[in-house]
């Protein structure tokens, strides 16, 4: 504006003054945003807490960014009325610089969170001056150059292109000096969260007006979906030991009941066969939503069990003082890897369930052993995590699993995921360590087609 100010009438610096001011309104958030989350920022980084810091730098990104963003739009389009309501109709001569102005929006929210909430707490305040110097002189030359002929037009031009450059400069020095690509990381925080959002609306689509025709089912919520989302499992390194999951495919979860392939392929199989659940005493452990879902919408009630969680009764599956033969049916997904005791389990269950009724059991098997891997002096999360792949697992199981079952004197039916409709998606990738089977037992020899 100096600049004009020199070279041009006062008019025109008059009239770019309009668009400045107008323009600095604008810019706002960013500030907004920088000012409210610089405390959190720089407590992060010096406790060194790097995963929180790059998240709160990707959220404030995505905040400004997307804000900014949309007020550019709006004000573009809505340009002239701005410039009527707040200077009056005789000033319409400064839309088109303007209109230009607006987009130095972007590029300066940008630069106030990358500059301002990373590279000042990470103590890099250099940096930031650098990119600022880098664009004055950039603007200044540009000036000088161009506004004789062009004027606001030039001004305004010049502005954007020098804010862009501080913007990619100070991102080019995050790169640079700390190791961490925030453009590329805000745009995939980006995409998830919109995908999050739009969610709903989705499902909605495809089965009201879709339907059948998504690739793919969850008999548990009974929805049509145009995918299963991403698991937890890479986003927590603590309780799950990613490297069993590593190459599989990871979508796996319903985005509406929230299944996994366990919980289809049984519910799958529980609806080819729903006569027989039908008034039946039925004990239900460890109950998961999106089983319970499928039972309460089918009218099949049960009893809920489980040591820790609430549930309707509080019982350990090693010693349950239950009656003999007092279920019909148990259902009991995922426990076996556990409990301290899993053979204690197991004679428990046989001792409940009456000899008519059968136990329909699964637990995690890692394909790449042959028997079940246990070691009491492996105690602490870490290990078990290591050792046994989850950090509250006890064990796993490997290939002789039915043959484990049979030993307590049941008769055994092996239900393979891959047996099951591939529109559920009842596999994880193609698993070594495998979630996707389920043991039907009995203690008598039954058939159920
Ligand atoms: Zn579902």
């Amino acid at each position: 504006m100096t600049m004009l100010g020199f070279m041009r009438t006062d008019y025109e610096t008059g009239l770019y003054s309009i668009a400045a001011r107008l323009k600095s309104i604008l810019t706002l958030t960013g500030v907004v945003v920088l000012t409210s989350a610089l405390p959190q920022a720089s407590e992060l980084w010096k406790n060194n807490n790097q995963e929180q810091f790059r998240l709160l730098a990707r959220k404030s990104l995505a905040l400004v960014g997307v804000v900014q963003l949309l007020v550019m739009v709006g004000s573009i389009v809505f340009s002239g009325l701005i410039i009527k309501i707040t200077s009056g109709s005789s000033f319409m001569e400064v839309k088109p610089a303007f209109r230009i102005l607006l987009f130095s929006l972007v590029p300066i929210g940008l630069s106030n969170i990358a500059g301002g909430l990373v590279l000042i707490p990470a103590g890099r305040e250099k940096r930031l001056l650098y990119s600022e110097i880098a664009g004055a002189v950039m603007s200044f030359i540009a000036n000088l150059i161009f506004i004789p002929k062009y004027s606001i037009i030039a001004a305004a031009s010049t502005t954007v292109a020098s804010e862009t450059l501080v913007c990619i400069l100070c991102f080019w020095y995050i790169k640079k000096d700390l190791g961490i690509n925030l453009i590329k990381e805000t745009v995939y925080f980006i995409a998830e969260k919109t995908k999050d959002i739009t969610e709903p609306f989705r499902i909605f689509l495809g089965n009201v007006l879709i339907g059948k025709k998504l690739p793919y089912y969850c008999p548990c919520c009974n929805k049509y979906l145009y995918s299963f989302k991403e698991g937890e499992y890479m986003r927590c390194p603590k309780f799950y030991n990613i490297d069993r999951y590593i190459g599989f495919d990871q979508k796996v979860v319903c985005p509406v009941c929230f299944s996994l392939p366990r919980h289809r392929i049984m519910v799958f199989w529980m609806k080819e066969h729903i006569e027989l659940f039908k008034n039946k005493r039925i004990l239900l452990f460890a109950p998961e939503l999106s089983v319970c879902l499928w039972m309460s919408r089918n009218g099949i009630s049960s009893t809920t069990a489980d040591l820790y969680k609430s549930a309707d009764l509080k019982l350990d599956i090693q010693d349950t003082k239950l009656d003999d033969a007092s279920y019909d049916i148990i259902i009991c997904n995922h426990v076996l890897e556990h409990v301290e005791n899993y053979a204690k389990a197991m004679q428990e269950l046989k001792r409940i369930i009456s000899p008519e009724g059968f136990i329909i059991i699964s637990f995690p098997v890692d394909l790449s052993i042959d028997n079940v891997y246990e070691n009491n002096s492996i105690t602490t999360p870490e290990d078990r995590l290591r050792e046994f792949g989850q950090n509250d697992h006890l064990r796993v199981f490997g290939k002789n699993s039915a043959a484990i079952l049979e030993s307590f004197g049941f008769e055994v039916r092996e239900i393979c995921g891959s047996d099951c409709d591939s529109k559920i998606k009842p596999v994880i990738g193609p698993a070594d360590y495998d979630f996707n089977k389920l043991w039907i037992l009995t203690t008598t020899k039954r058939t159920f087609d």
